[in-house]
């Protein structure tokens, strides 16, 4: 099959449009990430995206959709408090778990009676949402396990001779998913961080908990909260070693420990190792989380082995830039903090 890149103009946006509404998968963008996209209502559709991704079939996939009214076809129950937290942040990052209605098939799901529904703010994804007429399942457009794209070209790098066509809609604003929040008797609970943080849900929700899955490992056999947790996730083929500490202690540790052909991630020039290849992702969270995932994809391209990766701060957006770094290490942290 040969992949095409549309632009976001209407007309390409109705191709789009037309390929959704046949039963193909089309790449997306999103202002989290990109995604690929099917009618979310269509299981043959739907089946298409696990297969293009080679994602496990139990790993659900988020519906999105244009207007809060589409949440009564989706949902079976709405929450008085997502509704406030529609209001509050809807368009935007923010994806609400509810119990699912009878019109989402399972296998959209991933087998479960609950299911995750986000309302993008991206000016592309809206249209073409409104265009099709019907709400969109869409994961990350990678291949599964690898970093999520973030921009057309990277959809292209995976998905080409898989799905039809890409829109491309520039680089993703925010660079991490949507966070992922649940439901609980006083407020919510943080599946997955992510671009809407746990102050800013705080403004809206008595109670904000962040689930210990977000932070730890998952322990064997125990049951995934966030099915998309328990994966190895957002792994480059590079190794990625975490160091927690300030600029100067990370200077000691990797002129100790690194050999020629590693590499450094820092936040910014200056702070890598003398000699030793690198790359900057940002001073601030926000410039962390818009380029993460562009940094890892490049780190592969270079033909980094091992990479030395500098500990963000998990405050505000920083907790998913944490988050995500932390699954790209597959948990290898070294903590130069504690004596
Ligand atoms: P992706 O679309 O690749 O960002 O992955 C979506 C992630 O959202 C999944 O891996 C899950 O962790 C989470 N998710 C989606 N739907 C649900 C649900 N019904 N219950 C729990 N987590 C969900
Ligand atoms: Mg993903």
């Amino acid at each position: 099959m040969e992949t095409i890149v549309l632009g976001s103009s209407e007309g390409e946006l109705r191709h789009a449009a037309e390929l959704i509404r046949a039963g193909e998968v089309v790449g997306i963008p999103t202002e989290t990430v990109y995604g690929l996209a099917a009618n979310a209502f269509d299981a043959a559709a739907v089946e298409k995206i696990f297969r293009a991704k080679g994602r496990p079939s139990d790993n659900p996939l988020i519906v999105h959709i244009a207007d809060f009214s589409a949440v009564y076809e989706i949902a079976s129950e709405i929450p008085p408090l997502a509704k406030k937290l529609s209001e509050a942040f809807w368009p935007g990052p923010l994806t609400m778990i509810m119990p699912k209605s009878p019109k989402i098939p399972l296998i959209t799901s991933g087998g479960l009676d609950t299911v995750g529904i986000r309302m993008p703010s991206h000016p592309a994804a809206k249209r073409l949402i409104e265009l099709c007429g019907v709400p969109l399942a869409a994961p990350s457009a990678n291949l599964s396990g690898s970093p999520s794209p973030t921009t057309a070209q990277r959809v292209f790098e995976d998905m080409n001779g898989r799905i039809p066509a890409i829109i491309d809609g520039g680089e993703s604003d925010v660079g991490v998913e949507s966070t992922v929040i649940a439901f609980e008797d006083n407020g919510v609970r943080i599946l997955r961080p992510g671009g809407i943080t746990r102050e800013m849900l705080l403004t809206v929700a008595k109670s904000v908990t962040v689930d210990p899955g977000v932070l730890n490992e998952l322990s064997e056999g125990a049951v995934a909260r966030s099915p998309g947790m328990k994966y190895k996730h957002y792994a480059p083929k590079a190794q990625v070693i975490l160091i927690k500490g300030e600029s100067g202690a990370y200077r000691e540790y990797v002129l100790k420990n690194a050999c020629a052909g590693d590499f450094c991630l820092v936040f910014e020039k200056g702070e890598a190792a003398p000699d030793l290849p690198y790359l900057c992702y940002g001073a601030t969270p926000g410039e962390q989380a818009h380029r993460l995932f562009e940094c890892l994809r490049r780190l592969d391209e270079l033909g980094a082995k091992r990479v030395f990766a500098r500990c963000p701060s998990p405050e505000g957006v920083g907790l998913a830039v944490y988050n995500r770094i932390l699954r790209a290490s597959g948990f290898c942290v070294i903590d130069l903090e504690v004596d």
